[in-house]
């Protein structure tokens, strides 16, 4: 089974917060001045990759990896 996480490409990302303060599961965190995905958190409704405003920000599909 294969279900959208939002994935940020560091080296884009400005620091702005506009992902953390609009995502609604609290998923994404500000490490080391950029923003990162805990995965486990995220449910995929694309809401962080809409309001980035540099795009660095997209949704990817992957496999749910259990138990790993
Ligand atoms: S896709 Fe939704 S739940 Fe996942 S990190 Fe972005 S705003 Fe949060
Ligand atoms: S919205 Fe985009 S630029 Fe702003 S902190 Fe999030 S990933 Fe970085």
């Amino acid at each position: 089974m294969e279900k959208p996480k939002a994935r940020v490409d560091q080296t884009k990302c400005l620091s702005c917060g506009g992902c953390i303060s609009v995502c609604p599961m609290d998923a994404i965190i500000m490490y080391a001045n950029k923003s990162f995905v805990e995965e486990e958190k995220c449910t995929g409704c694309g809401l962080c990759a809409e309001i980035c405003p540099v795009g660095a920000i997209r949704m990817a599909k992957m496999e749910v990896i259990v138990n790993q």
